[in-house]
């Protein structure tokens, strides 16, 4: 392999730890975990895709030069390090060849800001034109959309890729302006991802890549604009419901040195998996803003899970009887989860349930569900014990 292009990718893969794609673990949604020397010689990381195939993602840059100042940002101009950039045609070879020697599943391709946004998502374009053209690559490609891109290369973008992303970093104008003093949260971060949603809903499958629409992500920088969880959490709200985002990720804030917030503290990890649970009770749950357990200061409590908070306020005193219940109440009780719903359902369409241990079987946890649930009018509480 040519030594020169796995000299370029060895100083830009390793940067995008602070990039997240693919299904997040909850307790561990950044690969910020990877030890200095894993980052010198790992080009790929696991990843899982949103059908649930795990492959292995070459996430990289296409270019580290950028001519914007986030405050954040190891790649910020003026910033002392090593910068490299590829080429579209070199960095589709290098992709190509890292792919036929299976050391590459599928690929997650941003860049820094060199020249505007137009021409940086041009190259971005190029790179994912040659891997879909010239090698007839058909694996796994997430394209990140620049700040600044046009409406007509975000459509390009949606015809060569399985997912698309914009990351908005903070919730709103006024925290963008602590974190990114240029980027425009509006025209620049908030406009592409409604043409992608303009896209999704005007234009036939068929014209997208594989005949699917891509689906859409975007990621905040949690704790990086001194935002509140609710700022972040209306933003996902409003996200998830206007513009059909497959979902947000929350990135916890970490210092880099000689940026200007290289004294910021970190972003304690526990918030951002607590962003990651309201999120999905938002998302899947069909909970509001409104049932999350948030501080005055508008923050989840760190030590509570929020399912199990508002469980703990709600249904103490009115415990759910499991043989009657509807989806939507089954979800609300803590250790039930989607499947383990479903799951419910099915069973109890055979006979009903009677004790707890048919509950585990069926994926319940029991010792967070037993306080909120009646079997056949009866408390298990005692069951668990005897358990
Ligand atoms: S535009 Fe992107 S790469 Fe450039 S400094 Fe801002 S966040 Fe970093």
């Amino acid at each position: 392999m040519d030594m020169d292009s796995i000299d370029t990718l060895n100083l830009l893969a390793p940067q995008m730890s602070l990039e997240v794609d693919g299904e997040p673990h909850l307790s561990s949604a950044s690969s910020s975990c990877f030890t200095s020397k894993e980052r010198d010689h790992a080009f790929t990381q696991s990843a899982q895709l949103p059908n649930g195939q795990k492959i292995l993602l070459l996430k990289t840059l296409l270019s580290s030069v950028c001519e914007r100042d986030c405050f954040y940002c190891p790649f910020r101009a003026g910033r002392d390090f090593r910068r490299a950039t590829f080429k579209p045609d070199e960095f589709a070879s290098l992709f190509i060849r890292l792919s036929s020697a299976n050391l590459a599943e599928g690929l997650f391709l941003s860049s820094g800001l060199a020249g505007g946004g137009v021409k940086t998502q041009d190259q971005l374009l190029a790179s994912a034109e040659i891997l879909r053209g010239k090698f007839q690559y058909r694996g796994y490609i997430h394209l990140k959309i620049m700040p600044g891109a046009e409406k007509d290369q975000v459509y390009r973008a949606m015809q060569l890729a399985d997912r698309v992303s914009i990351n908005l970093e903070a919730p709103n104008t006024e925290r963008l302006a602590k974190l990114a003093p240029h980027k425009i949260f509006l025209a620049e971060l908030l406009q592409p991802l409604k043409w992608v949603e303009e896209f999704r809903s005007t234009v036939p499958a068929y014209k997208f890549w594989k005949k699917r629409v891509p689906s859409t992500v975007t990621q905040f920088v949690a704790g990086g604009s001194d935002e509140s969880d609710l700022e972040l959490l209306t933003t996902t709200n409003w996200l998830n419901k206007n513009v059909h985002i497959k979902r947000a990720y929350f990135s916890a804030f970490n210092p880099i040195s000689d940026t200007p917030f290289e004294n910021k503290p970190a972003t304690d990890p526990m918030r951002e998996h607590r962003l990651y649970q309201a999120s999905f009770l938002l998302r899947d749950y069909g909970y509001d803003l409104e049932d999350l357990p948030l501080t005055k200061a508008g923050n989840l409590p760190l030590n509570t899970d929020p399912k199990q908070a508002w469980a703990q306020i709600n249904l103490a005193g009115h415990p759910i009887e499991i043989n009657k219940a509807e989806k939507r109440d089954l979800i609300r009780i803590p250790g039930i989860g989607l499947k383990g719903a479903d799951a419910i359902l099915n069973a109890r369409r055979m006979s009903p349930i009677r004790d707890i241990s048919s509950l585990i079987k069926l994926g319940v946890i029991a010792e967070n569900a037993a306080p909120y649930l009646l079997l056949d009018g009866h408390q298990t509480a005692r069951q668990i014990e005897l358990f």
